[in-house]
């Protein structure tokens, strides 16, 4: 029998526990659900996984890597039923798991370190060597809490995480997709994210939000940085503001887009997809099609950094201009440009960064 559909528990509950949603998963998939091997249980963080009848690309969608980000949490929810009533049609297979289940729990972004800065080489290795040396999970410990020699939450979320990562590559039946669904602290954060080649870009732009490049070149440890390195083709998806009830339902549509990107089902079968395209084109028909990143404002917590009120996603700045305050006084954009996630959290390490409309647009 090579049709399943799994439907994970835990991450409806995390959402719920954090009091931040009133989102029930479920729906029409669960009475579809059929459970093969171990059952999908709380912890795990599998909030489905739909083989479809024949062989074809995996899809991969992540949520709540960020724990106070749970829109994209409640998009995935929503659409596993959604995508288990089609698989039928279905040509490969759709996973959806969530990134930070004690940070979402909490709606905080992070409980001792940010799990998107995680996936350095360096720090996968000693997650792995301890988990390896002592099957005792309690003593799996990080570079970053040698010396408590207790493991941190995101020591167990990187663990957790690479395990559902391992049952992807083992379960996979042909290339992979992935698609990181995320939300900003600041107002109209909509636009992708890849790394700058052919394949990442054709992949990311079939969403028509603004492809923000470079990205990646400025942050280190993401887990699309290290999905990468395997070979899968992803892009990042920045769904509009943490709070905002549109951001689950461009979470949605970026996911139908993406299910008819990477193959899935074909134009025919997805009218949604056309639909969801629409969709987000108006949200931000009036942005560059490609910018590129060309600063970083990194800090950490000694320096206070504040951002001033009033700043907007892709808001017009010139070099020189005041964006925040730090306990050394005014900072100052170096550059002009546009600015890209001001941050209006107590959590981060990015102050903003600003991005600039890169030549050759959307035909390039
Ligand atoms: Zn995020």
């Amino acid at each position: 029998m090579a049709v399943r559909i799994e439907m994970g528990q835990g991450a409806s509950r995390a959402v719920e526990e954090s009091g931040r949603s009133s989102f029930v998963a479920g729906g029409t998939g669960a009475a579809l659900a059929m459970s093969r091997g171990a059952p999908a249980g709380a912890e795990d963080g599998l909030v489905g996984w739909v083989e479809g009848r024949s062989e074809g690309p995996l899809l991969l969608c992540v949520g709540g890597v960020h724990g106070n980000e749970p829109a994209g949490v409640q998009a995935l929810e929503a659409m596993v039923g959604k995508v288990g009533e089609r698989r039928d049609l279905l040509a490969g297979d759709f996973v959806a798991i969530v990134g930070n289940m004690p940070a979402l729990a909490a709606g905080r972004r992070f409980m001792a370190y940010d799990l998107n800065r995680a996936w350095t080489p360096v720090h996968m290795d000693a997650l792995q060597s301890g988990s390896r040396t002592e099957p005792d999970d309690a003593v799996v410990h990080s570079i970053t809490s040698r010396r408590a020699l207790t493991p941190v939450a995101e020591d167990l979320e990187v663990v957790r995480v690479m395990e559902l990562l391992e049952r992807v590559a083992a379960g996979r039946r042909g290339p992979v997709y992935v698609l990181d669904l995320h939300t900003t602290s600041g107002r109209g954060g909509t636009f992708t994210s890849a790394e700058d080649n052919p394949r990442h870009r054709a992949f990311a732009m079939e969403v028509p939000f603004p492809l923000v490049l470079g990205l990646d070149e400025h942050i280190e440890g993401t887990l699309l940085g290290y999905l990468n390195t395997l070979g899968y083709t992803t892009m990042l998806c920045e769904c509009g503001q943490h709070r905002e009830p549109r951001a689950a339902l461009r979470g949605i549509a970026a996911v139908w887009i993406a299910i008819r990107a990477a193959g899935l089902l074909g134009d025919e079968d997805v009218p949604e997809a056309r639909r969801a395209h629409e969709m987000l084109r108006n949200t931000c028909a009036h942005l560059p099609p490609i910018l590129e990143t060309v600063y970083r404002h990194p800090f950490d917590e000694r320096d206070r950094y504040v951002t001033r009120p009033g700043f907007s996603n892709f808001d017009r700045v010139r070099a020189g201009e005041v964006i925040g305050d730090d306990r050394y006084g005014e900072v100052k954009a170096p550059e002009g440009g546009m600015l890209l996630m001001p941050l209006y959290q107590r959590l981060g390490e990015d102050g903003f960064f600003v991005v600039r409309e890169a030549d050759g647009g959307r035909a390039g």
